[in-house]
């Protein structure tokens, strides 16, 4: 296994403050697992486009259009099902069904069929990608004519319209010109017209389709159980990812992260800048949330196997305002994070434009590496180590002395040892780390824990390296018990 070096080792931050242990402790950086290489190379730009072109020659998949109809939500929904299942006979396959009622848009209750492929790992914490395969058709000038409206009223979108009430979509805009007004019934539009969706959200959907495949050929015994998952009702409010996310909840079902790609076939945007060989990834905060952890992580896995494409953290939930199923995940507590084109063209999405022409191969194939290297080693490796106590407080103290670093986690199942990562407190990305020893405390000796953020990540006797669990005071409103 070759050994790529990511950070700084212990020389940087004064290794006469932290003592000698840190001097002589071994720094191993993130290995490299050829099977891993292998997965990800086998992603088929082919097998993409030939999905993609099945997918978006379905009149619509408008969440309010007729399920009966031969060519429109109801057949393609099928499609993927049946798609899913012929790919490979480990797979459990399953439509998710939700009945919900008062859908923006759409007459009576609707019957929300989320398609969802699971590859059992040895244990049930779940790591899910997605992409949503609902489309939509808002008339003339599709997205192009509502951003231009846009109000960045942000803070009205994202999973409060899961609970199928009216609220502000996540995904459609307000026309031009028109104030935001949450509650205001629009005059509906003919869910039946055509709406291709071939990048939004076609591109997601045959992505995670796709990673079904290469994730369940790959012959490799993950230790996470995956889920390929195609959405449903994203554009009415993220309501199928809503509902799954709840449910899940209520259930207490162990998702450990959800990659969710919305928009990321396209490499030219709608004001002539072409962008091939890079990825945005959103992440709700605060910083060191475990959603910017995890898209931490993408970034810093998908250089390791995916050198030549570069991801590009954005430290917000989603643009303004648009949103994404990610966020629907992140409303019950989940880390999800949302990958994104870099050059969008708006010219081009909600319309009956929004066609396979718009959707480059290469560009798609790439991000979907992207997504497959970090899935498969937060797959491989431990859980992310627990830091906090029951009551949800960070382990971290300054020992007896009140002047030292003091850190505390619980064991992960199948570390082999821990990692951590320390900053100064007013920088954005981790500066240091060190690896240790299959323990489950350390000490740095006269480091005041106010002016350093501390990191611990889990490793498995492969190298394979977990999420970075960071030591940080809980949100205020968490603190005062709940929101
Ligand atoms: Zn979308």
């Amino acid at each position: 296994m070759a050994t790529v070096g990511q950070f700084k080792g212990t020389t940087v931050c004064g290794a006469a403050v932290l003592g000698a242990v840190l001097m002589h402790a071994p720094v191993q950086a993130q290995t490299v697992d050829p099977r891993i290489e292998k997965l990800v190379s086998s992603v088929s730009e082919a097998r993409l486009q030939t999905l993609l072109q099945k997918l978006s020659s379905f009149k619509t998949r408008n969440t309010c259009s007729d399920p009966n109809a031969p060519d429109s939500i109801g057949a393609a929904r099928q499609w993927i099902y049946d798609e899913l299942k012929r790919t490979s006979p480990k797979l459990q396959v399953s439509f998710d069904t939700h009945q919900v009622q008062s859908i923006r848009g759409c007459q009576g209750t609707i019957e929300l069929r989320n398609v969802m492929a699971v590859l059992p790992g040895k244990s049930p914490r779940r790591i899910y990608v997605s992409g949503h395969y609902d489309s939509l058709n808002l008339g003339s000038g599709g997205q192009q004519t509502s951003n231009a409206g846009a109000t960045g009223a942000q803070g009205a979108t994202g999973a409060r319209g899961a609970q199928g009430a009216q609220t502000r979509p996540g995904a459609e805009p307000q026309a031009p010109g028109e104030p935001p007004a949450p509650n205001q019934q629009r005059p509906a539009r003919d869910p039946n017209v055509v709406a291709p969706g071939a990048n939004d959200d076609g591109s997601g959907t045959v992505l995670s389709m796709e990673l079904a495949r290469v994730f369940a050929e790959s012959g490799i015994d993950f230790d996470a159980t995956l889920v390929f998952m195609t959405v449903a009702g994203e554009e009415q409010g993220l309501v199928g990812a809503g509902a799954h996310a709840k449910k899940a909840k209520d259930e207490k079902t162990p998702i450990q992260a959800w990659f969710n790609n919305d928009i990321v076939g396209g490499s030219h945007g709608g004001d002539g800048s072409i962008d091939g060989a890079t990825i945005r990834i959103y992440s709700e905060g605060p910083e060191d949330s475990p959603s910017r952890s995890l898209a931490q992580f993408a970034a810093r896995i998908g250089a390791i196997y995916v050198p030549n494409h570069r991801v590009r953290l954005m430290a917000r939930r989603d643009r303004f305002s648009r949103g994404g199923d990610h966020s629907a995940l992140n409303a019950q507590g989940f880390a999800a994070i949302g990958f994104r084109e870099s050059r969008e063209n708006y010219a081009k999405q909600h319309g009956a434009n929004d066609t396979i022409d718009g959707v480059d191969f290469t560009y798609l194939a790439q991000n979907a590496r992207v997504n497959a290297a970090g899935m498969a080693t937060l797959a491989l490796a431990p859980p992310p180590p627990v830091v906090t106590n029951e009551r949800g407080a960070p382990s971290i103290d300054r020992r007896t002395s009140g002047y030292d670093a003091h850190l505390r986690w619980q064991a992960s199942p199948g570390a082999a040892g821990y990692r951590i990562f320390w900053r100064n407190a007013w920088a954005p990305d981790w500066e240091h780390e060190l690896t240790v020893g299959a323990v489950t405390e350390y000490t740095f000796p006269k480091m005041n824990i106010d002016d350093w953020v501390f990191g611990v990540a889990a490793i498995d006797a492969a190298g394979h390296e977990s999420s970075i669990s960071a030591y940080v005071t809980p949100p205020r409103a968490a603190t005062e018990g709940g929101h």
